[in-house]
């Protein structure tokens, strides 16, 4: 007879669950592992059965035996198909009030879709989401779960063990919301993600082309700005990977990488979701569309030779002044697609019912995930002033340092827009930001537009009610 010893389980023993294994597992929970090839198994607890304790499981059944009830399964599979294949083969092996985890990178729309099926069957289903990479998941993640709050109580307590920890000590986790909730919020939080690379990414390129830097003095300027405000592990990795040469070349391993950015589709789904929900994230749309862009090699090749200025660096003293410039755009924009993913997050909690604590979720993203910085304890403050805070940008906080940086952020984009520079997430940040300050927009032409070929109707500024014009093109 088996003996139910496991605290929690992970099915899944890949890079990210074997990790995460044994970050349970040195933090004194016991953790059957388990793996659809055996080999595996026997391999992760052969090489770190030192770290703590573990239970193989060779097959489904032992693996669900050796749980503590109610069993606690972590799922690590491919996201998709495979996550629908392991829930069919555990499912009916678990008893009610079994907890499933899924902590692979799934649509949060498919976690709705599996967390109603197994909440028919009396089972609990909770998508999290994990950020941080291999090495996150072994040293200490940020979680975002989701699932019902009965599951919370059963799974918190271990989730927030094994998390990165903020500077202050708080784990990086909390409870989310119900069902897709803790999915969806990573999605926001890869896009965001996306983001702050393609404005690190402009950055370099101005400092490159405009300031005439190069990557080991650009290296040294993210440096310093790590040590300010910008204080960030993106920032952090930057500055690393400008001042490594390439071993085999000797030359700045920035200049022998070919330069076609690549996305595994968590970006793409932040935006997809964003145009349904119409919420405008132009920022992080504009970092998805600059991947697509430099992948197309086949249009740029086309498009070589086209017409248009050619940069010049600026003179030493003036540079010195540009790079200012530049951390001050880089600074105001980063506020801008934080501004929008959090509005996103705001629409999904309303749209969904979710209920989600913008600034629980700002403090979770403190420490162990790819977007963490200092940055975040503002935000985080920002919110527990005034949790219904319709937009980042109307915190006062915030508001000043745009107002103090605003002006080497116009200057910026005029000198990319004047030396050919492709800056599509500065600009579009600043797009965002100045439409939302209009006193009017053009939107009004638009709907008289509207109302002219489609007879939609418009409301007008100076009485209630919906108004149609019989434009002379009525027939
Ligand atoms: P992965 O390459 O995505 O998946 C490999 C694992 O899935 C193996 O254990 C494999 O078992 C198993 N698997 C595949 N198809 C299966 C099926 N039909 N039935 C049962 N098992 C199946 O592994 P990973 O890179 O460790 O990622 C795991 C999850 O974490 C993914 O959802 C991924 O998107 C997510 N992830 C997150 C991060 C992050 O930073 N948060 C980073 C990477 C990945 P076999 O050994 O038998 O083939």
């Amino acid at each position: 007879m088996s003996t139910s010893t496991a605290q929690i389980g992970v099915t899944g023993l890949a890079v990210m669950g074997s990790n995460l294994a044994r970050n349970f597992a040195r933090n004194g929970f016991t953790v059957a592992v388990h793996n659809r090839t055996a080999a595996k198994t026997t391999a992760l607890v052969e090489e770190f059965g030192h770290e703590g304790s573990f239970v193989a499981a060779e097959s489904a059944k032992e693996f669900v035996d050796a749980l503590e009830r109610p069993r606690r399964i972590v799922i690590m599979v491919k996201a998709g198909e495979p996550t629908d294949a392991v829930i069919r083969e555990f499912a009916p092996l678990l008893e009610e009030g079994d907890v499933i985890i899924d902590g692979g990178n799934a649509h949060f729309e498919d976690t709705r879709r599996r967390e109603r099926e197994l909440r028919s069957r009396g089972l609990h289903f909770v998508g999290v989401g994990i950020s941080g990479g291999e090495e996150g998941a072994l040293l200490g993640p940020s979680i975002m779960p989701g699932g019902s709050t009965t599951s919370y109580a059963s799974l918190g307590p271990l989730l927030e063990k094994i998390s990165a920890k903020a500077a202050d000590g708080t784990p990086c986790t909390s409870h989310v919301g119900p069902d897709g909730a803790g999915h969806f919020v990573k999605m926001v939080h890869n896009g965001i993600e996306y983001a702050d690379m393609q404005l690190i990414a402009e950055a370099y390129h101005l400092l490159r082309e405009v300031a005439g830097y190069s990557p080991a003095k650009i290296a040294e300027t993210f440096r310093a700005w790590n040590r300010g405000r910008l204080n960030s592990y993106l920032i952090e990795i930057t500055a690393e990977v400008l001042a490594h040469t390439d071993p085999a070349s000797g030359l700045p391993y920035v200049d022998v990488v070919a330069d076609a950015a690549e996305q595994k589709g968590t970006g793409r789904w932040t935006v997809q979701i964003a145009l349904d929900l119409g919420v405008p994230v132009s920022g992080i749309a504009e970092a998805v569309f600059a991947r697509a862009v430099s992948g197309h090699t086949d249009l740029r090749g086309a498009a070589r030779g086209l017409a248009g200025p050619k940069a010049a660096a600026l003179a030493p003293e003036a540079a010195e002044a540009f790079a200012a410039e530049v951390e001050q755009a880089l600074y105001a924009s980063k506020i801008v697609s934080y501004t929008q993913g959090f509005h996103q997050i705001r629409a999904g909690s309303e749209e969904y019912g979710w209920n989600v604590d913008l600034g629980a979720v700002a403090s979770l993203w403190r420490g162990g995930c790819i977007i963490r910085a200092a940055f975040l304890d503002r935000i985080r403050a920002a919110y527990d002033a005034r949790p219904k805070l319709p937009s980042l940008l109307a915190d006062a906080h915030f508001a000043e340092e745009i107002a103090a940086a605003q002006d080497g952020w116009r200057s910026v984009l005029v000198a990319a827009v004047r030396q050919g520079i492709p800056v599509p997430a500065f600009a579009a940040s600043l797009a965002y930001y100045d439409a939302l300050r209009a006193e009017r927009l053009p939107a009004a032409l638009t709907q008289g537009q509207r109302d002219f070929f489609g007879a939609h109707t418009y409301r007008r500024t100076d009485r209630e009610g919906s108004f149609h014009t019989l434009w002379s093109g009525d027939r």
